[in-house]
């Protein structure tokens, strides 16, 4: 298929490059660290190879959400946006945007979403995962009351939020001690956002926001297979709900959710979210450059799916999402 739009696609600037090492072996660094730094060259033949018309891009991870201090995290995410702004203005129709937060302060955030969204024309905000405040172990998540102000801000600007994955912190992964393969994209991730992601929808933040739209990479983090057990374990024994939002968590997966096929290329698992989410909502990406584009583009188009489906997340999905001028 022609024409695709992805958006879990990642660049690194000098300053964050360090925060994705340990993903490849040694002999693969010298790479993966050439895609990350490149933009115009390497990915654009990428894309033209394999039907990709669009990336809106994102900085890799951890990097702002893993600096402790908010001045510092603030001032790496305004080089990041600022750089990202400049690569895009070269090709706009190929080269879309999504902002760095620094989270760490929400007020901050808010003005630097505000600034890539009005003055830059950034599409979204990618976030990795909780940030750390002012100490590594202090670790937020953003269902907590002082990022109030910052989702009425994403609301209003009515962009989405993509929930990105991070690995937890060390002292936060005694399940996975002796088992260092289950970190990062292998399990790590996975469950570290999809937690994320439920808590956000327990907070009851969509009923205070009802507009707000997340995006989950990696076909939604395992929650599709598993989004009716969270709403239905147990149903025989009647007890009053133990959250605060007012609607089942399946009603907010439903609605206020989008699902990436980044970086999890299985039409088995394309068709199982089809059919929780719906394709309306799921949308094509490749994760590169930790992943290739050929593989997830070889995949996707020859997935066993209609046309009018692959149609959507392909690229009309995207599109319409993000307001895209094609
Ligand atoms: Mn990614």
């Amino acid at each position: 298929m022609i024409g695709k739009i992805g958006l879990e696609e990642h660049f690194a600037i000098p300053e964050t490059l360090q925060d994705s090492a340990g993903f490849v072996p040694g002999e693969y660094w010298k790479e993966l660290s050439k895609r990350l730094l490149d933009v115009q060259e390497y990915r654009l033949r990428e894309m033209d190879a394999n039907g990709m018309e669009m990336m809106i891009l994102s900085l890799n991870a951890p990097a702002v959400q893993a600096i402790p201090s908010p001045q510092k995290a603030n001032e790496i995410a305004l080089r990041a946006n600022d750089f990202l702004a400049e690569q895009v203005a070269k090709r706009p129709t190929r080269f879309q945007a999504f902002a760095a937060l620094p989270l760490q302060d929400a007020d901050m955030a808010t003005r630097e979403l505000e600034r890539c969204v009005k003055d830059l024309g950034f599409k979204g905000a990618l976030v990795n995962g909780f940030s750390q405040v002012n100490t590594p172990e202090n670790c937020v998540y953003y269902d907590a009351p002082q990022f109030e102000g910052f989702w009425d801000s994403i609301e209003k600007l009515d962009v989405p939020f993509y929930l990105h994955p991070r690995n937890p912190i060390d002292s936060w992964s005694q399940i996975y001690n002796g088992h260092p393969w289950l970190m990062g994209p292998t399990w790590a991730f996975g469950q570290e956002t999809a937690v994320h992601a439920l808590r956000l929808m327990a907070s009851g933040l969509f009923d205070k926001h009802p507009k707000l739209q997340i995006i989950l990479g990696h076909m939604g983090e395992g929650l599709p297979y598993n989004m009716w057990r969270i709403d239905n374990r147990n149903a025989w024994v009647k007890l009053p709900k133990t959250y605060p939002a007012k609607k089942t968590f399946g009603e907010y997966f439903q609605n206020n959710f989008y699902i990436t096929t980044s970086g999890n290329f299985r039409t088995q698992t394309l068709i199982d979210a089809m059919l929780e989410i719906g394709a309306d909502r799921i949308l094509f990406s490749t994760d590169w450059p930790f992943e290739n584009v050929d593989h997830a583009a070889n995949w996707f188009d020859a997935a066993s799916i209609s046309e009018a489906d692959r149609l959507k997340i392909g690229r009309t999905n995207a599109a319409q999402l993000f307001k895209l001028d094609l």
